[in-house]
C-alpha cells in the first residue's frame, strides 16, 4: 500500500500547537505520515485562530493557496479546524469550494471518522457541535520520536470570563479542567521520553479545578513538582483577578516552578478595564505584582496589552504607559484592538482609527524595548542557569564548522529569556547537552535575547533557585 501523507499548518497560540499534536497522533492511526513538504500531501489540515482579525486573514490566504494546489490534485483532502472553523462553520465551505472538512474546537475525538468518510465517499463535512458541559478530548500518546526538551500540556479548555473584546468563550466553549491524574500521567510519559520542562496551558489556569471541584492549581503544581526527572514547570495564562495568595507562595515553595509569570493587564486605565469586563482595577493589579515580587524577588513578569479599545482616550492610553513604566515588564505582547464577531465590544461606540491604534502601539513597543534592553543589560556579567534546548538557530542554518571550534547552543533562563551560548567543545559532552542545565556567563544583551559562554554543564534534577551557585 502506498504511504499517505498529511501536512499540518498551525496558526495561533500554544493551545493550538498542543491540539495539532493530538490531531497528528489521530491521523497516524489512519495510516497517514506527517510531511513537511506540502506538495507531497494527500491531506492538508489547517488549525486556525480567530482571536485577532490578522490570524483569520492568514488562514484564508493559506486556504486560497491550497485551492490552486487542488486544481492539479483532485484527490487532495483539505480540512480546516480550530477557532476560526468553529466561528465560521458552514460559511467556510461556501466561501472556499476546495475545503472538504470543517471541524470545530470540540470535535477532535470525531476527526478520524470524518476523514474516513471523506476518503470513501468524497463528501464534504461540517462538524462544529459544542457541548454546554464539554468533555476533555481523550489524550493519545504520541510514540513518534521528537527529541524535544520542552513541551506544552493542556490542563483546561474554554473560558468563562467573557472579556468584552474576546472571542475565546464563544469558539472554545465553557471552561473545563482535565483530571489531575491524566495530567500527571502525560507529564510522566513526557519525562520518560526525555522532556525536562513542561508549560501548563489554560486560558485562566488560576481557576483550574474550581468548577469540577478537583484539586486547586497550586495543589496540582505541587504534585507536578514531585515528578522525578522533570526540571522546570511553567504555566500560562493567569487572569489577575484569580491570582491567589497560595499561587504566589508556590513561586517561593516549589523548586521546579520557574520564576516567571505571564499576567496580562490589557490596560492601565480603570475606566477601560471596566469596559473590558476584566474585573480588577489597576491598583489591585499593582498590589498583586508587588506581592509576587515580595515573595519571589527574581520573578520575571510579562503581560498582554490591547491598545485602541473602543473609547480609549489619550488620557487612558497615557495611564497604560504609566503602568508599564511602573511595573517594568520583562516582556510584553501588545496588540491593536480588532473587532471580533460575537465579542460584545463590537457594539461599543467610539471606535479608534487604525492610524491612531498604530501610533499608540508603536509608542508602547518603543517604551517596552527601552525597559527590556535595560533589564537585559543588567544581566551582563551574571551567571544564569540555562536549560539547553539544542543548537542555536544560527548554528543550525550556518556554515559547517571546522572541528574543535566552539558550537553555539540555545536555551532559556528560568525567567524565560532566550540565551545563545558558546560551549568549549573540549569542556563538555556536548552531544548530551539538550535537556541539561548549564551555568552560562552572560556577556552580551540584545533586545530579544542574551549571549554568553557556558561555565559548566551539569545534569541536575531541580535546584532552579541555585543560580548563585554557578557564579563564574
Ligand atoms: N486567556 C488569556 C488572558 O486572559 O489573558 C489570553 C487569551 S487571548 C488568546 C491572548 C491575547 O489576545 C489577550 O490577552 C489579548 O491581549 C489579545 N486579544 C484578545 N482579543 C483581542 C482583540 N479583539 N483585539 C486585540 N487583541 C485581542
Ligand atoms: Fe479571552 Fe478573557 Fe477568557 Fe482570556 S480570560 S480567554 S481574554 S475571555
Amino acid at each position: 500500500m502506498n504511504t499517505k501523507y498529511f501536512y499540518l499548518n498551525t496558526i495561533g497560540c500554544q493551545m493550538n500547537v498542543y491540539d495539532s499534536e493530538q490531531i497528528a497522533v489521530r491521523l497516524a492511526t489512519l495510516g497517514y505520515e506527517q510531511t513537511a513538504a506540502m506538495d507531497r500531501a494527500d491531506l492538508i489540515i489547517v488549525n486556525t485562530c480567530t482571536v485577532r482579525a490578522k490570524a483569520e486573514q492568514k488562514a484564508f490566504s493559506f486556504i486560497g493557496r491550497l485551492a490552486k494546489m487542488k486544481r492539479n490534485k483532485r484527490r487532495l483532502i483539505i480540512g480546516v479546524g480550530g477557532c476560526m472553523a468553529q466561528q465560521e462553520g458552514q460559511k467556510i465551505l461556501e466561501r472556499m469550494p476546495c475545503v472538504d472538512l470543517v471541524f470545530g474546537t470540540q470535535t477532535i475525538d470525531r476527526l478520524t471518522g470524518m476523514i474516513q468518510q471523506i476518503e470513501t465517499r468524497r463528501c464534504r463535512i461540517v462538524d462544529v457541535h459544542m457541548n454546554d458541559t464539554p468533555e476533555m478530548p481523550e489524550f493519545i500518546k504520541d510514540s513518534r520520536p521528537d527529541n524535544q526538551v520542552s513541551k506544552f500540556v493542556t490542563i483546561m479548555r474554554g473560558c468563562d470570563n467573557y472579556c468584552a473584546y474576546c472571542v475565546v468563550p464563544y469558539v472554545r466553549g465553557a471552561e473545563t479542567s482535565r483530571e489531575p491524574q491524566s495530567i500527571l500521567q502525560e507529564i510522566q510519559m513526557l519525562v520518560d521520553n526525555g522532556v525536562r520542562e513542561v508549560t501548563l496551558l489554560g486560558q485562566n489556569v488560576n481557576s483550574y479545578g474550581r468548577k469540577q471541584n478537583l484539586v486547586t492549581f497550586p495543589e496540582l503544581l505541587a504534585k507536578i513538582n514531585e515528578i522525578k526527572g522533570l526540571l522546570r514547570i511553567r504555566f500560562t495564562t493567569s487572569h489577575p483577578k484569580d491570582l491567589s495568595a497560595h499561587l504566589i507562595t508556590a513561586f517561593r515553595d516549589l523548586n521546579k516552578l520557574c520564576p516567571h509569570i505571564h499576567l496580562p493587564v490589557q490596560s492601565g486605565s480603570n475606566r477601560i478595564l471596566k469596559r473590558m469586563n476584566r474585573k480588577y482595577t489597576k491598583e489591585q493589579y499593582l498590589d498583586k505584582v508587588a506581592k509576587l515580587r515580595d515573595t519571589c524577588s527574581e520573578i520575571a513578569i510579562t503581560s498582554d496589552i490591547i491598545v485602541g479599545f473602543p473609547g480609549e482616550t489619550d488620557a487612558d492610553f497615557k495611564q497604560t504607559l504609566e503602568l508599564v513604566k511602573t511595573v517594568e515588564y520583562d516582556g510584553l505582547f501588545a496588540f491593536q484592538y480588532s473587532d471580533r464577531p460575537h465579542a460584545p465590544s463590537v457594539k461599543l461606540p467610539h471606535k479608534i482609527s487604525e492610524p491612531l491604534k498604530r501610533e499608540r502601539l508603536q509608542s508602547l513597543l518603543d517604551l517596552q524595548e527601552t525597559i527590556t534592553k535595560r533589564k537585559n543589560k543588567a544581566l551582563v556579567g551574571s551567571t544564569q542557569l540555562i536549560l539547553t534546548d539544542g543548537l542555536s538557530k544560527k548554528q543550525v542554518s550556518g556554515e559547517p564548522q571546522s572541528t574543535g571550534q566552539a558550537l553555539q547552543w540555545t536555551g532559556r533562563t528560568a525567567t524565560n529569556k532566550i540565551v545563545n551560548f558558546n560551549v568549549d567543545p573540549s569542556a563538555a559532552d556536548t552531544e548530551s547537552l539538550p535537556g541539561k542545565l548549564v551555568g552560562v556567563r552572560i556577556d552580551k544583551a540584545y533586545s530579544h535575547s542574551l549571549f554568553g559562554k557556558a561555565m559548566n554543564a551539569e545534569p541536575s534534577d531541580g535546584g532552579l533557585k541555585g543560580v548563585e551557585n554557578y557564579a563564574a
